[in-house]
């Protein structure tokens, strides 16, 4: 068998057998395989698809890469969570503590930013200190001492995911029904929790466009679920606009700090967290009735208890904690640039894809998979869509490190916001 007859076969729209795939997910791993055959492969596989046979293969030679995560030491069920991916997604970092702080233990592996969407281990790095790099006995030790641990894929759990998921951004081959499902479901597999709720996205700025697609990315999730024995529920969510109001990972991280202090909530925000809690506190057989399970999840916000949570996991894992206390001290990016409503209306779009590449142009994402992020920069919305903007109104603001690029991102917000709002209109 070799490489080369492997990615002929997938680009002449052949079926790979469960061999080809596991030497091609081994050989990958092992770094027998280069990066830029491994690149022609999932082309190939973005291009013309996979069969059912063909996910179930790849996504449990993905799971297999490394090792598998034995959780059966915590006496309670363990539920995990993830998402298909957003703009201005800091769901993990507000959902988690607030689970944890409820007595449900929380162990949980995430993700890097991913095309233009930003992920929750980059955004914890933005935290001085917060070390997301630990072993398995650390991670879980950790979740035994005080409930919670939030790493990244840097133990050797499905490795051959964390070396295709970064592969994937730099090619341009995200967006992709059976890639998303073997990521997702291959981590879940391997970090070993019980049930899992997964949080599926669609709209402009989700992988998925619409309704429709996210239903069939949740389908081939579910089945990949039960043939682990996991149980998999699926929440969708809409994304068409940015999560909250920030986007950009330290300006994520204050976001999401101000609404474990109950200081400042968007709806949207709250509504998603409430959701995915809900469903997350039932699989784990806290309770059966959901909103009850919301009312439980306010409270600790308004006892403070799952604040106080995130201090503990974020200085437990070395971070320095009188960022949380005042958030003035996240460093700030050199240039802050506003944009100004120039007409009155009533907002219809923020198109969060849009948004999402901006802020990555700003230096918040990366272009090649080896790329130094920027933590500062970012967008800050002051609006979202439904809200009735007046002449000279702040629409948002663009926090960047170089004036230019600040200035030419401003210029494009502008653009979109008058053509989605103000043009549609007349
Ligand atoms: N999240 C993942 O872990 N993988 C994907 O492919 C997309 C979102």
């Amino acid at each position: 068998m070799n490489i080369l007859d492997i990615i002929a076969k997938k680009r002449d729209k052949k079926i790979l057998s469960k061999e080809e795939i596991e030497f091609f997910v081994k050989g990958y791993t092992v770094g027998e395989i280069t990066d830029y055959q491994a690149a022609a492969l999932v082309m190939a596989i973005y291009i013309n698809g996979m069969t059912d046979e063909e996910l179930y293969n790849l996504t449990f030679a993905m799971a297999n890469s490394g090792d598998i995560l034995d959780l059966s030491e915590f006496k309670e069920i363990t539920v995990d969570k993830h998402s298909t991916g957003g703009v201005g997604d800091k769901v993990s970092i507000v959902l988690l503590p607030i689970i944890a702080a409820l007595g449900i233990p929380v162990a949980k592996m995430s993700g890097r930013g991913l095309g233009f969407t930003g992920g929750t281990v980059d955004k914890l790095e933005a935290i001085p200190g917060y070390n997301t790099k630990i072993d398995i006995e650390t991670f879980k030790q950790n979740v035994h001492k005080i409930g919670i641990s939030m790493i990244g894929q840097t133990m050797n759990l499905a490795p051959a995911d964390k070396k295709l998921y970064s592969l994937r951004d730099s090619i341009s081959c995200v967006d992709n029904i059976p890639l998303i499902a073997s990521s997702i479901m291959s981590k879940k597999i391997a970090s070993g929790a019980d049930k899992i709720v997964l949080e599926v996205t669609y709209g402009k700025g989700a992988f998925m466009k619409n309704l429709e697609e996210a239903k069939i990315l949740a389908k081939k999730m579910e089945v990949l679920g039960e043939y682990a024995s996991k149980e998999v529920k699926c929440v969708f969510t809409p994304m068409d606009e940015p999560i909250g109001k920030a986007v950009g990972n330290s300006l994520e991280v204050i976001e999401a700090i101000n609404f474990l202090k109950g200081k400042e909530m968007p709806e949207d925000l709250k509504n998603i967290v409430l959701e995915l809690g809900s469903n997350m506190i039932k699989l784990a057989n806290k309770g059966n009735d959901l909103e009850e399970n919301k009312e439980k999840m306010l409270e600790t916000i308004k006892n403070g208890a799952a604040f106080k949570k995130f201090e503990q996991m974020v200085e437990n894992q070395g971070g320095d904690i009188s960022y949380l206390e005042n958030t003035d001290k996240f460093e700030k990016a050199k240039y802050e640039i506003k944009f100004f409503a120039e007409n009155e209306t009533i907002i219809k779009s923020l198109n969060a894809e849009k948004i999402g590449r901006l802020t990555c142009y700003l230096g918040a994402g990366r272009i090649k998979k080896e790329d130094k992020i920027d933590m500062a920069v970012g967008i800050v919305l002051n609006k979202k869509v439904g809200d009735l903007v007046k002449t000279g109104d702040l629409i948002a603001t663009i926090y960047s490190n170089d004036l230019e690029r600040g200035e030419k991102v401003k210029k494009e917000l502008q653009y979109n916001f008058i053509n989605d709002n103000i043009k549609q209109k007349e």
